[in-house]
Parts: structure tokens; sequence; C-alpha cells
């Protein structure tokens, strides 16, 4: 992909469905990249109402679930995405920065043995993370991000960093706290930051497995193994999630023919490099 006049463009110069909110301002020189959640029920909908002038609300992108891009806002745009905020001694951050909205329907509660989220939709087992929010001090349900949708993200959040020469990438719970959520401990935001702006300090940890080991596709083994499981021995990870004694691994090799694994597997089978 590429940008072509502050839209975005496949490698071909087609641009990515743009579907123009009404809800922008003047001119914007980027320096953040900010990532959020929709907290909705589908990428359709959020794109439909960010696009509503009596919204009051855009972002730049909207990711769907199965990596799909649609443009509300040219690059060069500011975008209503961060509300009061603050950041790196700016305040304000829709004035200095990129908004990207995942969907995702966010943070989930439990109801008897069941997920729900606030709109009360269920979700499957499979896809909730429990975890503690870095800015709470009690654990929740988290809707998880797929691989296909952090790919993407990955993708046209180091194109924007490389074209705006963004200064740094952030959640809206960085920037803030105590009013939001998103992206929630569900996104990757320490690989996914470090990877973006090629920080040394945040490089990722690499791990080798000590063992056959299979991957499942939750914290648990009550959970199936997912495609490519079990990994040899010595195979490399890196930990994109903690929970309890649990890691969520991104696989840095293909295996038994299958690239890009991910999943989780028990911390006990897993020895630091380095
Ligand atoms: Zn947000």
């Amino acid at each position: 992909m590429k940008i072509i006049n502050h839209r975005l463009c496949k490698d071909d110069g087609t641009p990515y469905p743009f579907v123009e909110s009404p809800n922008q301002g003047s001119k914007l020189t980027a320096e953040f990249l900010v990532m959020h959640y929709t907290a909705l029920d589908s990428a359709q909908e959020a794109i439909a109402l960010l696009a509503k002038a009596e919204h009051q609300a855009s972002a730049h992108l909207v990711i769907g679930r199965d990596g799909s891009i649609t443009q509300l806002v040219p690059f060069d745009t500011v975008a209503w995405h961060a509300g009061k905020s603050f950041w790196d001694g700016r305040t304000g951050l829709n004035n200095s920065s990129i908004g990207i909205e995942l969907d995702n329907v966010g943070w989930l509660k439990k109801q008897g043995t069941k997920w729900v989220s606030w709109f009360g939709k269920q979700i499957p087992e499979d896809e909730v993370l429990e975890a503690t929010h870095k800015n709470d001090d009690k654990p929740m349900g988290w809707h998880t991000y797929p691989e296909a949708q952090l790919k993407a993200a990955m993708e046209v959040g180091a194109l924007l960093v490389r074209t705006y020469k963004l200064k740094d990438v952030v959640g809206h719970d960085d920037i803030a706290p105590g009013r939001k959520l998103d992206p929630g401990p569900a996104f990757p935001m320490m690989n996914f930051r470090g990877r973006l702006m090629g920080r040394a300090e945040e490089q990722p940890v690499v791990h080798e497995v000590t063992a056959t080991l299979n991957v499942r596709s939750g914290p648990g083994t009550s959970n199936p193994t997912v495609p490519g499981s079990p990994l040899p021995l010595g195979t490399k990870v890196e930990i994109l999630a903690k929970q309890a004694e649990w890691r969520r691994v991104d696989v840095l090799q293909p295996v038994n023919g299958q690239m890009d694994i991910q999943g989780w597997v028990h911390q006990r089978y897993l020895k630091r490099l380095g």
C-alpha cells in the first residue's frame, strides 16, 4: 500500500474505499498515531456512524476484523477521534494525530457463563481475553483482535509513521486515561509501538520453546490447538500478551507449512534468549 495525496491506495494506485466524514477540522500536521476500538457491532456500523454529521466523531481509518480498511478523512485533515486528551506536552490530540478505529466490541462482562458486550452482543469464549486494564485494578473480559486485523493495522501504521514522520504510537487509553479504555489489553500495544517506532528498548524479547509444544486458541488446555501446532523444539516465538501462566505468542518462523502462527502456550515451555 502507499499514500497518494493523503489517501490510502493499493500498490497499483487504486484507492482504498473512502467514505468521507463531515466530522473533520482544518489542516493537520500529524505527530502521533492514536489507536482505538469502535465498541460497536461491526465495521459497517462504525463507518456509517462516523460518517453522520450528528455523531460529531470520526477517525481517519476504520479497520475491519478481516483486515479491510476504509478511509473517512484525508490524512492531512483533522479527524475527531481523541476528544479531551493529552500527551507529550500536547492537549486536544485531534490537532496533532491520525486516528485508527479497529472493529472490536470492547470490554465484556460475564453473564452466567457467557461473555457479553456493553450492548448485549455475546462473544464466543475463544475471542475473549480476561485481563486487567493497565489503568484499572479489576480483571474484565476483552474482545480479542484477529490476526488479519492486526496485520493490516501494522502495515498501514508503519506506512503512516514513515510517511508523516510520526513521533509516537499511543492508545486512546494512554492519552485520555480514566475516560477511555480503548484499545485495551487485548491490543498488543507494546509490540505494535515497538515495531512501528523501531525502538531498541521495546524490541520484542525472543523466546525458544523447550518442548514439542501445542499452540492453543485461548489460555488453557481446554482450548483447541491452532493450525500448524505443535511447534517443534527450538521454535522461536515472541510474547504478545500474558494471562496467568499462559502467554499469547507470535511464532517467528513458518512451522509445519504454516506461516504467521499466533496463539497461547504455557510459559513453562518458554526459554528466554539473549
Ligand atoms: Zn477511542
